[in-house]
């Protein structure tokens, strides 16, 4: 096992590679669900927060780790 000195936060679960589910823009925000995850850009994470925050097991909001 390597690594580095200090990595005491998880690492974030969303990278570049992680799209937005409603426009393709680089996800930010991973919304878990009970029938499963949905990922979104900061934007969609917005609008969908109010509808979705009701029935969301959780909620991961990755926008300050991939800050660019
Ligand atoms: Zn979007």
């Amino acid at each position: 096992m390597t690594g580095t000195a200090t990595s005491p936060a998880p690492s974030p679960t969303l990278s570049a590679a992680d799209r937005c589910d409603r426009c393709g823009a680089q996800a930010r925000v991973r919304v878990v669900l009970g029938s499963g995850d949905l990922i979104f850009c900061a934007h969609h994470a917005h609008a969908y927060e109010d509808k979705l925050k009701a029935s969301a097991v959780d909620w991961v909001d990755e926008t300050a780790a991939l800050r660019s």
